[in-house]
């Protein structure tokens, strides 16, 4: 047999390192090495009990079968409901596709938007299949870059220049992976008359929006003129810890529903029936889970936030939402990824390089603070050994 021979396309289609970094070290593991796991981005809390019945008792009463592809319309009024009062906006059950996961919401919607030459505008650094995807599609990647000194929120000139007539979608992260920048309500109006202006679409990415420390979530979709052009991505992965019943949506014009449901029929077919129900439980029920997790996510946000501003050779800002810490590391001598790589085989610490969220994440490293508090000191404990060898 030859090379094995794959579509060019395979070629501009990336990864997400998390997965890749946490095979990695599951193997310095599997040879006899403790690792502390800053790496995976999900809530480390089980799934709200409440929500894990409704899952049992709808594989005991039959939700074993396929479902309409956007979704059981009980699921989709929940949505529309729940997700149109947090955001201050009518939605249409109409309006909502469920799909396995927020993540198809991203391939479908930019599949369904962009075509091949289509300027596609996202932020730098930024969740890695944003660009993958946009790539793969043959569309043509363009980064916003997000500056530590203005809090990893995108400056006004660098956007202005960023988006034009060629511009075809803009992807916003708010709360944002891997900074937790949080977008505050005159950065989405300035992408908002931008948008218009250009008569693009917004992807808004707002998975996180329940994990915030200070201010409001300002959903772009509340604007005026923008319920047309934006297509808002939630799910139930982080605020439910939910990761593994593969649960998300999106929220877009019925129109566009309509045609991402038809990608669902080319691909997967339908979300799975009993995680469906389950999601209905959670939008239903008690909150305070919900709360509860959030508010040791902003204990664990000082504990990490303190230690690593501690260590000499990293400095890190406070971010305003996700369970993320993306602390500066220049002072340390090393490239993003020569230290991630040191501090996983060397200390047993597993984080993300910054440079694998973008080129502008150089100079940086992605914590995930999404673990117990003791696991967090230990990490600290060990990253400043790495940080006191190099400095010395
Ligand atoms: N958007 C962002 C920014 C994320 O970090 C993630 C999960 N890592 C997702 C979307 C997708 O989440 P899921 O598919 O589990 O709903």
């Amino acid at each position: 047999m030859g090379p094995m021979r794959l579509a060019d396309s395979m070629a501009r289609l990336g990864s997400e390192s998390a997965f890749e970094v946490l095979a990695k070290a599951k193997a310095v593991e599997a040879a006899g090495k403790h690792v502390v796991h800053l790496e995976i981005g999900e809530p480390d809390f089980a799934t709200p009990a409440n929500v894990v019945e409704a899952g049992i008792e709808a594989l005991q009463s039959g939700a074993t079968h396929y479902t309409p592809a956007a979704g059981i319309p009980e699921l989709r009024e929940a949505i529309a409901a729940d997700a149109g009062r947090r955001r201050g906006i009518e939605v249409r059950p109409s309006e909502v596709v469920v799909t396995p996961g927020a993540k198809p919401i991203m391939f479908f919607g930019l599949m369904a938007l962009a075509n091949p030459g289509d300027e596609v505008v996202y932020p730098d650094p930024g969740f890695p299949i944003y660009q993958s995807v946009i790539s793969f599609l043959g569309a043509k990647s363009v980064p916003i870059p997000l500056r530590e000194t203005s809090d990893f929120v995108f400056d006004l000139d660098l956007l202005r220049s960023a988006v034009g007539p060629r511009t075809r979608l803009i992807v916003l992260n708010s709360p944002q992976n891997p900074t937790g920048g949080v977008l505050d309500r005159s950065a989405i109006e300035d992408v908002a008359e931008l948008a218009q202006r250009y008569d693009c679409w917004v992807l808004s990415d707002e998975i996180y929006s329940r994990i915030l420390y200070e201010g409001e979530h300002v959903s772009i979709a509340s604007l005026p003129g923008m319920r047309e052009r934006t297509i808002v991505l939630d799910g139930f992965s982080k605020t439910y810890a939910m990761t593994g019943w593969r649960l998300g949506y999106g929220i877009m014009p019925a129109l566009l529903a309509d045609q991402i449901a038809k990608l669902a029929v080319n691909s997967v077919s339908c979300t799975a029936s009993f995680t469906q129900h389950a999601g209905i439980a959670a939008l239903q029920g008690s909150q305070q889970p919900v709360d509860d997790m959030v508010a040791e996510f902003r204990a664990r946000r000082s504990l990490v936030v303190e230690g690593l501003n501690a260590i000499s050779g990293i400095t890190c800002r406070w971010p305003k939402g996700a369970f993320y810490a993306f602390p500066n590391i220049t002072g340390l001598g090393l490239t993003s990824s020569a230290l991630a790589d040191r501090l996983l085989l060397d200390h047993g610490v597993a984080t993300l390089s910054g440079s694998s969220f973008g080129a502008a994440g150089e100079g940086y490293l992605r914590l995930s603070y999404a673990t117990s508090r003791e696991n967090l000191q230990e990490a600290l404990r060990r990253i400043g050994t790495a940080a006191a060898e190099l400095t010395r």
